[in-house]
């Protein structure tokens, strides 16, 4: 029974560290050690104050419920972590119940409230993204097949026509019906499982051949584009064509919130050290990051949610699709995409993907990836 119940604790969520009256483990699950970066052979027999250090915060928590005598229960306390960023824990720590009356030992339940939170958030997004699959596949039905006999018509109607008028208002049509046809193109990358033709990339061949793209365009004389590659990161396995896509609605959208006037679009790229991808059992991944910032307006904060939801657009001649669909693309590739946005300052966005080599592939079907770190 007892080797049965170490491995139901290393199998929960949750880390659970039991202590008794003099502070000493007297046992430590997986998600204990991995949070408290203690190594995995369990150090029991050893004290907390020791395994960790007095100052830590759970020590400290401990150590006031051990001195008061009284369960107490604090939410997002950040941990410190040797390699990254602090994480934010919830620690409950209750007294021993068979220890009540004499010198107690402690049970101390802690929660990673990055993971659970990116792991909730994660699925919510999975679930949004499969909504819009079932939407653009019932749209492409009952709109496409229609479309195709509305310009047939109208072509007719355009050859037919004896003046002027009646040929420039077939010619409207047909021109319309197409650009609905590209929307629902467009849409259509939610509803099929559209695969990624997946080679060895390196991050900047794509953000080059962008370059060279905004280059050629006119309207943006009065913007300067800065670059800061990181020119030692390695290939990786990824869609250079999908990452061009992905970069391109970035960028334009960076450019669209600067117009007019002058302004700065940043382009970095690099590894991300402090915010990682998280692998299926896990593990951090290496990730590399391409971000975008810009110093236009802002994202006004009651939009935010809506953002990445197709068709959503605050611009008059918006489709609404770049943020969605590169969201769709990013997380095809495993990767996460992150917007940050100060209003009158300026938004940044990140494109987080993991670095695989070419040839292993990642599972993407999965919920294989989530962020180390909000
Ligand atoms: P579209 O560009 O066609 O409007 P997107 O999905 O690319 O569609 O963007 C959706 C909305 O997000 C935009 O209409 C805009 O309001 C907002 N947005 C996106 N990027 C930025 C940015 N860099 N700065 C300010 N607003 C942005
Ligand atoms: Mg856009």
């Amino acid at each position: 029974m007892k080797s049965d119940l170490q491995g139901i604790l290393d199998a929960l969520l949750d880390g659970v560290i039991v202590l008794d009256e003099n502070g000493v483990i007297e046992f430590l699950n997986t998600e204990a050690s991995r949070l408290l970066e203690l190594p995995d052979e369990s150090p029991s027999g050893e004290c907390l104050v020791e395994a960790l250090d007095a100052n830590h915060p759970v020590c400290e928590i401990a150590e006031h419920v051990r001195r008061t005598g009284r369960s107490s229960i604090h939410d997002e306390v950040e941990i410190p972590r040797r390699l990254a960023q602090s994480t934010p824990v919830d620690i409950a720590v209750s007294i021993r119940a068979e220890e009540k009356r004499g010198p107690s030992g402690l049970v101390i339940a802690l929660r990673d409230r990055s993971a659970s939170q990116s792991l909730r958030e994660e699925i919510h997004e999975r679930e949004r993204q499969e909504s819009y699959g079932h939407i653009a596949a019932g749209i492409a039905h009952e709109v496409k097949n229609p479309l195709g006999g509305i310009r047939g018509a109208a072509e007719l109607l355009s050859m037919r026509a004896n003046d002027d008028r009646a040929r420039k208002a077939a010619d409207l049509i047909v021109g319309e019906v197409d650009r609905i046809s590209g929307l629902v193109d467009e849409l259509m990358v939610f509803a099929s499982g559209d695969g990624l033709d997946l080679q060895s990339v390196n991050v900047h061949q794509p953000l080059d051949a962008l370059l060279d793209l905004l280059e050629m365009e006119k309207g943006h004389e009065e913007i300067e584009i800065k670059r800061h590659f990181d020119p030692s990161l390695p290939e990786f396995e990824a869609d250079p064509a999908r990452l061009q896509q992905i970069f391109l609605n970035l960028a334009r959208n960076a450019l669209q919130a600067m117009e007019g006037g002058p302004g700065i679009l940043t382009l970095s790229t690099g590894m991300s050290i402090e915010h990682r991808l998280i692998s299926a059992d896990g593990r951090p991944l290496p990730t590399i990051r391409v971000s975008f910032e810009d110093n236009g307006p802002g994202i006004p904060y009651a939009i935010r949610d809506r953002l990445a939801t197709p068709f959503f657009t605050t611009k008059q001649k918006g489709t609404g699709l770049g943020l969605s669909v590169s969201r769709h693309w990013t997380r095809r590739h495993g990767g996460r995409l992150r917007i940050e946005s100060v209003e009158g300052e300026g938004t940044r966005v990140d494109v987080d993907l993991p670095l695989v080599p070419f040839h292993s592939k990642p599972d993407l079907d999965t919920p294989s990836t989530q962020d180390a770190k909000q």
